[in-house]
């Protein structure tokens, strides 16, 4: 007997959304079992926060620049999608950051945030953390475990005890803000960076934990051929990767829309229990048996209210905060001896709305002509929000105030992109975790919607990527 085929509308044509639709092709096709699928995007493009814009030569990223390697589900789809070879590595030259306080930029030891510190010693020498304060965090060997498994620590009080508050606010809250934008007084330790608490809980001690993993992972890759860099991206940057998933989705079947803004699921009586009724800004009608929202949680909030007031809530409880990149062109010979390296933070207590500045051209090869320097401002985030009320030209103004005070840079740009991302970066705060398992208990009330995106699993482009592919992957096997 053949099966009817099922209809499913993914919400959201950002990487999220993409990712599913791929997944959910890949498990039907798999299963032999018939799907129609659609993706609704409300903007004019699909990508979402991935947005790379061509001028010249020049590669600008607005959003994401990069993912991380350690985790592999961006490059496994890479794989599947053919891109494997257009993957390129961090440039090895030059591979410092910088840490701007005090009035001096101080190098930072370099993968900390991805378990794998190096150059500690750049601590030292730099003078980033004072010798009392290097002695304190040398103290962390012999701080105790938490024993209170239940408690959501936060991830300023997690680092504070364990590496001291110097640590605290000269290195790791710098690298904290430039990947949440948040505060980590505010952010989960267990949502943002569970490795941290596995490794407190397993090993007693952050520095052995690391240690010996790094021990490990260095026996194994003398071995191995010769691994990526932390990060990697695309030649021609990440908008590469949506424009081979929505390709071959496309192949595949799917029906794709650009445009298409929702503004209501309605419950489809002809089909009760399950079924929606899908209702667009232009007043148009889209029935479906499935719906997978891949919008922002705050967008899901909205659109869920009239079906289930309690989900719309806990929805809407995850905070956001809103960050801007500004991305500055110089020619090379005026700049060359600003920074050699791929850029510096600014921690939060220099008082400044700057998060972070990329030298993006550094940082990466195939960015710019070898007579260009590209350099990318972050600003923004929890705390440091009132920048963005200004206009983009008083952005650039006091960014280009910013390079001249920190690194000398004082000619004009070739050009400048402004790129503003409202309620962009989902803060997964103390109770996050709570708050998903609440969320997932009242969806049960929901058969046939089902969630995935940023706000909940990772915010970072692979995780993302597993969230969507597990969500397309389990709304097929349901009807198995
Ligand atoms: C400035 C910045 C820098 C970042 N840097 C990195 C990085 O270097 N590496 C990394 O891994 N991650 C980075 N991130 C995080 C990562 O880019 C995002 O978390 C991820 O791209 C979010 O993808 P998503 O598909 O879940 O959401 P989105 O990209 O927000 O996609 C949601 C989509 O839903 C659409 N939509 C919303 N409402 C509706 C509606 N009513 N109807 C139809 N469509 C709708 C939106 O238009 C959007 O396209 C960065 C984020 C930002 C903002």
């Amino acid at each position: 007997m053949s099966q009817s085929v099922r209809r499913i509308v993914i919400v959201g044509g950002g990487i999220s959304g993409l990712a599913t639709a791929f997944a959910l092709q890949e498990e039907s096709q798999r299963l032999c079992f018939p799907i129609d699928c659609t993706i609704l995007e409300g903007h004019h493009r699909f990508g979402g926060k991935v947005l790379t814009h061509h001028v010249d030569e020049f590669v600008i990223e607005g959003g994401p620049d990069s993912f991380l390697t350690s985790k592999p589900w961006a490059l496994e789809l890479c794989e599947k999608l053919g891109l494997s070879d257009q993957l390129i590595n961090t440039k090895r030259e030059n591979s410092q950051t910088f840490c701007f306080t005090k009035g001096q930029m101080r190098e930072l030891p370099q993968g900390l945030l991805a378990f794998a510190p190096t150059r500690l010693s750049a601590l030292v020498s730099g003078g980033l953390i004072s010798p009392l304060g290097m002695l304190r965090m040398g103290w962390e060997w012999f701080v105790p475990r938490s024993t209170n498994v239940e408690h959501d620590e936060s991830l300023a009080s997690f680092f504070r005890r364990r590496l001291g508050a110097e640590a605290f606010d000269y290195f790791l809250e710098p690298l904290v803000a430039g990947i949440y934008a948040g505060d980590a007084n505010e952010l989960s330790l267990k949502s943002t960076f569970p490795r941290f608490y596995e490794l407190e809980q397993q090993y007693g001690s952050l520095i052995k934990g690391m240690r010996t993993q790094h021990a490990h992972s260095m026996s194994r890759s003398a071995t191995q051929k010769p691994q990526r860099t932390m990060f990697t991206t695309l030649r021609g940057g990440l908008g590469d990767l949506i424009q081979a998933l929505v390709k071959q989705i496309e192949s595949n079947g799917a029906s794709l829309f650009t445009g298409r803004h929702v503004l209501e699921i309605a419950p489809n009586r002809a089909t009760l229990p399950a079924g929606y009724t899908i209702v667009l800004d232009n007043q148009e009608r889209v029935i479906a048996d499935d719906v997978i929202l891949a919008t922002p949680a705050y967008v899901s909030a909205k659109l869920l209210e009239p079906l289930h007031p309690q989900v719309s809530s806990l929805l809407n409880q995850i905070p956001y905060c809103s960050t801007a990149t500004i991305s500055l062109a110089f020619p090379e010979h005026e700049v060359k001896k600003a920074i050699q390296g791929f850029g510096f933070v600014v921690p939060r207590i220099e008082g400044r709305s700057l998060i972070a500045a990329t030298w993006t051209s550094l940082k990466w090869p195939n960015r710019a002509k070898p007579e260009h320097v590209l350099i990318r401002c972050y600003v923004g985030g929890k705390g440091r929000e009132a920048i963005l009320e200004e206009s983009d030209a008083a952005m650039v103004t006091y960014v280009r105030e910013q390079l001249r005070e920190i690194v000398g840079i004082s000619c004009e740009p070739l050009f400048t992109e402004v790129y503003r991302w409202d309620r962009a970066m989902p803060q997964y705060v103390c109770g996050h975790s709570k708050r998903l398992q609440e969320i997932r208990s009242v969806m049960n009330d929901l058969p046939g919607i089902h969630l995935t995106g940023a706000a909940f699993e990772g915010l970072g482009i692979p995780d993302c990527i597993r969230d969507g592919t597990r969500v397309g992957a389990d709304v097929v096997r349901l009807y198995q």
